[in-house]
């Protein structure tokens, strides 16, 4: 059997209706997965529905509502959750607004929190949480001051649910992705002087397309990986090693 093969397994994603999530939720249908895939309603989640088929469930709900809880809670089972909803709204830190400073928060850090302690409630014969968090929950960067401290919270998240579930059978780890092409970078990939800061910093001289993310969430959550735990995996093109 491939050490990639998923088929007798129910993967919940969050953000699952563009970039990142969307290629997490078809690279997981791709390899045999039940996939449930979470958005709020939009034409890009209902066009993945019918992409996945039969293999898939859509709950079009916000990951940070009640809503998405009672639905877990009325789960059979799950077997891998992937937290991917995130936002970013990148500004000087003096600027940050509560309200900016709230939002990023409820979704990056307050939900991923939540909707995990639901989740592996559901993973009674072990199990594979993947957090997507970020380059920017290793290091610091200009305008980014939220959004960095919220993907460190879940770098440390990550660490203390794999030491607390561990006996348990659940993995839980994270994977940390540089600057991937993705409806949340493209107006900023169209500004030369940040393409130009992304060419400086990166010692691969690329940016990631989503199914590099992809393919490190399905390495993690598979049976190849059943000794990792605890882990950030940077895809990062080298971005922190300097
Ligand atoms: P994206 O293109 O903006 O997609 C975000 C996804 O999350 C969408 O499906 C969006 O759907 C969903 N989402 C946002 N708020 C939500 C909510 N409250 N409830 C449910 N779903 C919600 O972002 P992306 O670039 O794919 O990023 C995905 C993840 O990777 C994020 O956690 C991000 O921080 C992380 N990441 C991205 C990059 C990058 O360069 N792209 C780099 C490092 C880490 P709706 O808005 O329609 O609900």
């Amino acid at each position: 059997m491939s050490v990639l093969e998923f088929s007798d397994k129910s993967v919940l994603i969050t953000g699952a209706s563009r970039g990142i999530g969307r290629a997490i939720a078809l690279a997981f249908c791709e390899k045999g997965a039940h996939v449930i895939a979470c958005a709020r309603p939009s034409d890009d989640l209902t066009e993945l529905g019918s992409k996945l088929g039969p293999q898939g469930t859509i709950w079009a709900c916000d990951a940070t509502s009640e809503d998405i809880l009672e639905k877990i809670d009325q789960l059979d089972r799950l077997d891998i959750l992937v937290n991917n909803a995130g936002i970013n709204r990148p500004e000087p830190f003096i600027e940050v607004s509560d309200k900016n400073l709230d939002d990023i928060m409820d979704i990056n850090v307050r939900a991923t929190f939540r909707i995990s302690r639901h989740a592996v409630k559901k993973m009674s014969k072990g199990g594979s949480v993947v957090n997507i968090t970020s380059q920017m929950g290793h290091v610091g960067s200009p305008n980014r001051t939220v959004y960095c401290m919220s993907k460190h919270a879940i770098e440390g998240l990550t660490k203390a649910m794999a030491v607390e579930l561990a006996p348990e059978g659940i993995r839980v780890n994270a994977v940390a992705p540089t600057f991937i092409a993705t409806p949340m970078t493209e107006d900023w990939f169209k500004n030369p002087e940040f393409m130009e800061f992304i060419n400086q910093m990166m010692p691969l001289g690329k940016v990631g397309v989503p199914e590099d993310v992809a393919s490190a969430v399905l390495y993690l959550s598979s049976e190849g990986a059943n000794m990792v735990t605890g882990h950030s995996l940077l895809v990062d093109g080298g971005w922190t090693i300097q």
